[in-house]
């Protein structure tokens, strides 16, 4: 039971990945609102000034699809 206890526990440490970043380069977003849209976790907004901006970033699945649709790459997932 302690073996696999702990091989259980260490194939989960190296699956955990590190806590995802959403990098936004906001002179490059033209606020097409893509991404928004395409974001299957409701992670994006608009900002006042039309700039995408993350309101929900614990809730990013990581599936990249913000980085894959932006026309302008101005959205990145690290
Ligand atoms: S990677 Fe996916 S879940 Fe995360 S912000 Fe982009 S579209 Fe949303
Ligand atoms: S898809 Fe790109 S340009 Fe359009 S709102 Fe999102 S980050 Fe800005």
């Amino acid at each position: 039971m302690g073996m696999e206890a702990t091989s259980v526990k260490k194939k989960e440490q190296i699956q955990a990945k590190k806590p995802v970043e959403i990098e936004v380069v906001e002179v490059w977003c033209k606020g097409c609102n893509i991404c928004v849209q395409i974001c299957p976790k409701d992670c994006l907004a608009l900002d006042k000034n039309g700039k995408v901006e993350v309101v929900h970033l614990e809730n990013c699945s990581r599936c990249l699809l913000c980085e894959l649709l932006c026309p302008d790459f101005a959205i990145r997932i690290r």
